[in-house]
Order: structure tokens, then sequence, then C-alpha cells
């Protein structure tokens, strides 16, 4: 609207021929009536409101829907994905997390963070198909860690190859992703390097360092539901008892719980993942929710089980299934659940996962990272 006014002021015997004109295509629940009337109260200059989704004359298609992009790019339109990222829970992945960038093959093989970007593109289609109009999806974005020139064509050629729904990919060239997170409005990011990581929560983001099983075997890890794992301390919550533990030893930490059972814990890196899954969870059928949370602790049910239980009340949320092992090793408990990823702050915990065929994401923060 800014350009039609400088091209009026430049040209104003031009009789329009020269303006950009902007049709609505309305695919949302609104009427036409309606619709008009957004627009004049928002002071935008619509050429017209159309139906269906196609208008023979575009020179550029905007969809949220990446179904109607393909769909245009397709019969030979340009058209482009446009994603209120404002309501989308927002994951960025480092490419070397995606896929393994060090093969010499045109199209690179799937990475530690493949099976989990699958699963939530199979939630976003039972979200699509709830909410058609709603951005509230996942939206992953890809930043190419890779350095040589021919990275981001690799990286497209990949996408394609896989069929992932990735619109956004940032070619950074080797600088630090970190300073984007904002601009980025990242929920969680997802990278291979710890020093990244650790600089992305000390700054607020949740974060994590991807590793991958021994071998990854894709066939065990069905697309939906999206099975998320995650540590209770330096986790979900402030590493403020694992602190006492490694401090004052087992009996010092018991007694510190329960003195402070009553006293919520702070929240932790990985929180606002897990609202965010909360939040999206709410918006799908309970009954065959294609999201499913878990809490696996070392913590035992009983003494220090019940400051976790009534923290997570306190801020509304729950996990659909807890596991307190009261200090038995994870990794039997993981191969069972067979999450897309897992999060823990300790590494004995990252590699028991790793021995029992499991994908686990490091969460560098907290007395054990120090
Ligand atoms: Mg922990």
């Amino acid at each position: 609207m800014t350009v039609n006014a400088h091209l009026r002021e430049l040209y104003p015997d031009a009789n329009g021929w020269n303006l950009c004109k902007i049709i609505v295509l309305n695919d949302c629940t609104l009427t036409a009536v309606q619709l008009t009337e957004r627009i004049q109260e928002h002071g935008l200059q619509i050429e017209g409101i159309r139906s269906g989704d196609e208008w023979p004359e575009a020179k550029l298609y905007l969809f949220t829907d990446v179904v109607k992009v393909k769909k245009a790019i397709g019969k030979g339109f340009e058209a482009a994905h446009v994603c209120k990222t404002e309501d989308a829970v927002t994951i960025v992945i480092s490419s070397s997390a995606l896929f393994n960038t060090d093969d010499d093959q045109q199209s690179v093989k799937p990475g530690a963070a493949f099976p989990f970007v699958k699963a939530m593109m199979t939630v976003n289609t039972s979200l699509r198909r709830l909410y058609p109009d709603s951005t509230e999806v996942f939206n992953i974005v890809l930043l190419n860690d890779d350095q040589t020139p021919s990275a981001e064509e690799k990286l497209r050629e990949s996408i394609g190859t896989h069929d992932l729904e990735i619109q956004e990919i940032h070619s950074i060239g080797g600088d630090n992703p970190v300073p984007y997170l904002k601009a980025l409005r990242a929920k969680l990011y997802l990278c291979m390097d710890t020093e990244r990581a650790k600089e992305a929560i000390t700054k607020g983001f949740a974060a994590a360092v991807m590793f991958k099983p021994r071998e990854l075997i894709l066939d065990l890890f069905s697309d939906a539901p999206l099975r998320v794992a995650f540590d209770g301390d330096a986790v979900v919550f402030c590493d403020e008892s694992e602190r006492a533990m490694h401090q004052q030893g087992l009996e010092a930490f018991l007694r510190h719980e329960q003195e402070k059972e009553d006293i919520p814990l702070e929240k932790g890196p990985l929180t606002c993942f897990l609202e965010a899954l909360g939040m999206l969870q709410q918006k799908l059928h309970a009954e065959d929710c294609p999201i499913r949370t878990y809490l696996v602790t070392s913590r035992d049910a009983t003494t220090s089980g019940a400051r976790v239980m009534k923290t997570l009340k306190s801020w509304g949320l729950q996990f659909d299934e807890t596991h307190f092992l009261a200090g038995a090793p994870k990794g039997p408990v993981l191969e069972t659940i067979c999450p897309h990823i897992f999060f823990d702050d300790q590494k004995r915990h990252i590699e028991s996962a790793q021995e029992h065929g499991i994908i686990a994401a490091h969460v560098p923060y907290g007395i054990k990272n120090e």
C-alpha cells in the first residue's frame, strides 16, 4: 500500500495499471460481508474478495496452508507459505541435528532429530484437520550450520526427498545462531554444540544437544503419537534440589524435599516447551491425542516425588505418564516408551538412553553441567 501511494504520486496519470493489486481468496469461515468489515477496520486497500483457491492472473499466492502452496506451485504459479509464527510452536533445529551432513551423497541421511520432526508433522496433520484456519501448529525452522557452498541446495534436496514440512532455512555462514533465536520466536532450539545450547539456555530459551543411539533404526519410531520424555530436575524444574543432592548427599536431599514439599520448585529450562505441548494437547481430542508426554525421573514416588507432583499441580501442568524410578536406570523404561526425544541434564542418563537405542537430548544446565 505504501509502494502504491508512491507510484500514484510519481505517475498520477497511469490510471492504476502500474499498481500492486491484492485479491483476498476467502478460505476462512467468515462471510464475504464479515471479511469486508475486517478489511475496512484495518484500513486495507483490497482490490477484491474471491472464493476458491485460484485467481488465474495472480503473480504471487500467499497461503497459510502448505498443501495449497504445493498445489499452486504444481500448477506453475509462484506461491509461498505464510506462517503466523507468534501462534506457532517454533522448533529451531541445526541442519547437522536433522541430517547426517558428513555424507557425500546428494541427499543426506536422517539424523538424530529426524523422527521427532516426522512425528511433529503428523501432529500438524491432526491440528489442521480440526482447525483448518489456525496457525497454532509446529513450525520447524532449519539453521544451516554447514558452510560448504552447496550445503543449502543439498538441504532443500533432502527436505524434498524426505517430504518434510520445512519452509524456513537460515544459512548464517558459521555465525553464532543464538542471537537469531528471539527473531525466530524459538520455543525449542536443538543443535549439536553444547556451548551454543548452554548460551541459548542462559538467554532464556529451551535448548538441548542431540544424541543419536549407536544405530538409528527409523522403523522403531512410529510417527504417532509424538512421544516426548523429560527428566525432572534441571530440565522441567530448576536445579535447586539437584544442588542439595550433589552438595550434601541423598539423606540431606530427602530432608530438603520433605521440608519444602509445599513450596513449588522454580521452572526449569524446558518448562516452556512442556507448556507448549500442553497447549496443543488441549486443542486435540483427549481420547486419541497425537501428543504424549512422559516424566522419567530418578526421584522416588513418595518422599521426593510429592514435591514434584505438587509443583506441577501449582503450574496447571501434567504429564500423560510419570515414572519415578527411585534411582533405577532409565534406559529400560525409555526403551518401552520409545520417545522421539528424551531430555536429560545428566550425561550418564543420556548414555544409558543411547545404549537402549533411544534418541536423547542433553540439556546443559544446572550443577551437573557447571
Ligand atoms: Mg536431572
